[in-house]
């Protein structure tokens, strides 16, 4: 049985799908502190399984010891964490505890209870700025806010861990940007409040929620001004952690991978194909860089390709698709 943290959240409930599909027994463990129980049925309803949940916030080491106690887990992907780089920057505290202690929380209990195969959800974003693109997993690393420090701290704490006991498997996924829906259109990302991502705040203008986007940048050294990042569909990234999990049930040690398609999009480029797929239109305007915004930013996914035997299948278009096929129904409720 593999245990998700996290499990309701916008990655991980669609990780639970791809390991369901993949012939795993789920068990999640969340505290619906940003994700609600609705999250889970709609796992079951596309899965047609009924998935363990638990209702615990992975802090809690008792909470922790109990669900080890009453479960066979023999591996972990650890999800659960705050998120938001801009609020991150307001309680820095707040991320460091939360994100850290729950991490360590976490690899202690599985250390007690003999449970050494871990998936890390961790960021590109634990690269320094200044690295040349594509990225490789030997960029230099470094970070400009709390919560990406509390990514990198994390990795660091699980390098350490496995140094001391080689029973460790570890995989630190550094996931790009992870964008679109289930093409169920039953689970997708929900952002409570204004999103800060690009993606959601695009979808939300397409719907007509939100009147226009601001594009944060047109004077950046690219083809059309705006900047460049590296979308990747969610169910590409859910399906890289079945490919991560198989790859450490044979491995020992620590190993980081890049989660990519390797291809950069522009802001604008997004913008128009969303228009495409909707066939909304998505007024904008050009406004100031994002202080802390890079121009851009993309991944080498070699490593991934060559050990995961993984590759993103889905294109610009088909994360679009999806992400508003959920946008029309989330707004339907
Ligand atoms: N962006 C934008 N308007 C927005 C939100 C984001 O122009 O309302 C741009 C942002 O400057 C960046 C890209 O969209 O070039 C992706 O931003 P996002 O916050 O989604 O991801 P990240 O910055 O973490 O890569």
């Amino acid at each position: 049985m593999i245990l998700v943290t996290g499990g309701a959240g916008f990655i991980g409930s669609h990780t639970c799908v791809a390991l369901s599909a993949a012939g795993y027994d789920v068990l999640i463990a969340d505290n619906f502190s940003n994700s609600s129980p609705e999250r889970v049925d709609g796992i079951s309803e596309i899965t047609g399984k009924s998935i363990h949940c638990v209702r615990a916030d992975v802090c809690d080491r008792g909470a922790m010891e109990e669900l080890f106690s009453r479960y066979p887990v023999d591996g972990v992907i650890h999800f659960a964490g705050f998120k938001a780089v801009g609020e991150s920057v307001a309680k820095p505290l707040e991320y460091y505890r939360n994100n850290i202690d729950s991490a360590l929380t976490l690899c202690g209990v599985m250390s007690e209870r003999g449970v050494r195969k871990l998936i890390f959800s961790s960021s590109a974003t634990v690269y320094r700025a200044d690295n040349p693109m594509p990225l490789d997993e030997n960029a230099l690393l470094g970070c400009t806010n709390p919560y990406g420090w509390s990514k990198l701290m994390i990795e660091q704490i699980l390098r350490d861990l496995a140094l001391s006991d080689p029973g460790w498997s570890i995989a630190l996924l550094r996931y790009f940007n992870p964008i679109g829906a289930h093409e169920s259109g039953i689970i997708g990302e929900d952002p409570s409040g204004i999103p800060n991502n690009l993606f959601p705040f695009v979808s939300r203008v397409a719907s007509g929620e939100i009147r226009k986007l601001h594009v944060f940048g047109s004077d950046y050294p690219t083809p059309d001004g705006t900047g460049v990042r590296d979308y990747i569909h969610v169910m590409d990234l859910a399906e890289g952690h079945v490919r991560a999990l198989g790859y450490i049930s044979s491995f020992s040690g620590v190993e980081a991978f890049n989660l990519g398609t390797g291809k950069g999009t522009s802001v604008l480029e997004l913008v128009r194909a969303f228009e495409k797929a909707s066939g909304r239109p998505v007024p904008y305007v050009l406004d100031d860089r994002r202080p802390g915004d890079i121009a851009v930013c993309y991944a080498n996914t070699g490593k991934a390709e060559e050990k995961l035997q993984w590759k993103a299948r889905y294109g610009i278009g088909e994360m679009c698709r999806d992400g508003w096929n959920w946008e029309m129904r989330r707004r339907k409720g």
